[in-house]
């Protein structure tokens, strides 16, 4: 802490600070910068994110006060930019939203109940929030409460400003062994990876399961094979493009393949037409590529997100009585199925949403235990945050999940004091 107390002294309080000038540790200044979004510019990140000097947020009784160091990038700031499929400024209804739904930073100021971390803790932050009070917060699944909202999209405080304002119940502990970028880019897909394969009984995956992972190599599949991998099970992992295999397989999968080669994608065709009898060809045909690497076993369970493109294809893979669990419809949320083959053979199609406190700390477990990577892919400067979403928008980014930088002085440090030091204070 020797580094802590020299800064203490030699730091003049201000009410505006640079991004990646650390104020003294403790020291609030009345205001920050953030990428703001504001209503009448929604559309592509790079017009709907603007750089805005805002105050800084005042907090309550149970809320934290994180300096980030760093960030995560996810779809919810896509969403949040494009105003689609809601714009969150009617939900939130706070004048302008600060996208980023995970974080990496210290600890700044604590509200006056909180006990559970103190300032200069140095901390992750999973995005979910809700007000505590009801039986599914106590006893129940946080995940059910009314009052359940994601962090970073259903609240205007995120990642993507100098301080983010978060419940305390939302932090956990930063793996020592990763850096501060490492550390902000997986929370959000790690967690919700670890509910879906293990938050909905008797539906919890098992060693020697089998499971389709779509998007195998996207944010959350990297966690959903890895999940899969450490578990004994066996994934199926999708993917579009050759280049991405090995990447893949590397990461435990059992199997990899790649959807470019069927034609069975998009809304399931009306039955008894050419085009029902086309799809249901190439649907059996990806089904054998699955028996191929299972040995003719049906999948278990289908990790599901893309959504409308794949979704008649998940029901129809999916074994008697297995699960086909999702969180999301990238491609589209007019999701269709043959339901008859989804009631005789008593498939469950079950929707999840991110995780509660529980299951994100477990999820975390793995990383600290070094058992799952954070498959960190890019890390952009804090000037390049919109471009990151663009990027990911237009699904050109690379493998893993993607970080930025934001009061971090460069990369690779992992503590307080490597900041300190790296900043020269
Ligand atoms: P990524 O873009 O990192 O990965 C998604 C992957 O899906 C891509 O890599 C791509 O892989 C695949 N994909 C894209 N389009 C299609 C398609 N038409 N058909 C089949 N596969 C497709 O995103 P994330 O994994 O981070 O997130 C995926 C979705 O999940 C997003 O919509 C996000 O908002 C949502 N989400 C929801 C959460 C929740 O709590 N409800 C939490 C986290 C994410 P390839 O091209 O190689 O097949």
């Amino acid at each position: 802490m020797a580094a802590v107390t020299k800064l203490r002294s030699s730091n003049e309080p201000k009410d505006l600070y640079e991004i990646g000038e650390i104020p003294p540790l403790g020291h609030v200044p009345a205001r920050m910068y953030a990428w703001a979004i504001r209503k009448e510019r929604h559309g592509p990140p790079q017009d709907a994110m603007q750089i805005e000097v805002v105050p800084t947020w005042q907090l309550g009784d149970e809320d934290v006060l994180v300096h980030v160091m760093a960030g995560g990038i996810n779809y919810n700031g896509v969403w949040a930019a494009l105003g689609q499929p809601v714009s969150v400024l009617d939900v939130h209804k706070n004048p302008f939203h600060v996208a980023g739904s995970d974080a990496s930073g210290i600890v700044w100021a604590v509200g006056s109940k909180v006990h559970r971390w103190k300032v200069g803790d140095e901390v992750i932050v999973h995005c979910n929030q809700d007000d505590g009070e009801d039986e599914e917060c106590n006893g129940g699944d946080p995940m059910f409460s009314p009052t359940q909202r994601i962090w970073g999209y259903e609240t205007p405080d995120g990642s993507f400003a100098q301080f983010c304002r978060v419940q305390s119940r939302q932090l956990l502990q930063k793996p020592t062994h990763l850096t501060w970028e490492e550390a902000a880019c997986y929370t959000l897909t790690l967690a919700t990876a670890y509910r879906m394969l293990f938050g909905h009984p008797p539906h919890i995956l098992k060693p020697s399961d089998n499971v389709l992972v779509w998007g195998a190599s996207g944010g959350l599949g990297v966690f959903g094979v890895q999940i899969c991998a450490a578990a004994g099970a066996n994934a199926i992992g999708v993917i579009s493009d050759e280049t991405k295999r090995q990447y893949v397989l590397d990461l435990g999968a059992k199997g990899v393949i790649n959807r470019k080669d069927f034609k069975c994608w998009g809304q399931m065709p009306q039955v008894n037409t050419p085009e029902y009898e086309a799809w249901t060809k190439e649907a059996r045909k990806f089904g054998k590529a699955i028996w191929d690497i299972t040995g003719k076993k049906d999948v278990d369970i289908v990790f599901e997100h893309p959504g409308e493109a794949t979704f008649p294809v998940s029901c129809l893979v999916v074994k008697r009585g297995g699960m086909v669990v999702f969180c999301a419809g990238t491609s589209g949320f007019n999701i269709t199925f043959d339901a008859r083959y989804v009631w005789m053979r008593q498939k469950r199609i079950q929707g999840s949403h991110f995780a509660h406190l529980k299951q994100a700390s477990a999820a975390n477990k793995f990383v600290l235990d070094h058992r799952i990577d954070p498959c960190m892919s890019e890390v952009f400067p804090w000037a390049e945050i919109p471009l990151a979403h663009h990027m990911m928008w237009q699904n050109q980014h690379k493998p893993g999940n993607m970080a930025v930088m934001v009061n971090a002085p460069s990369r690779g440090l992992k503590t307080f004091e490597d900041v300190l030091e790296a900043v020269g204070q």
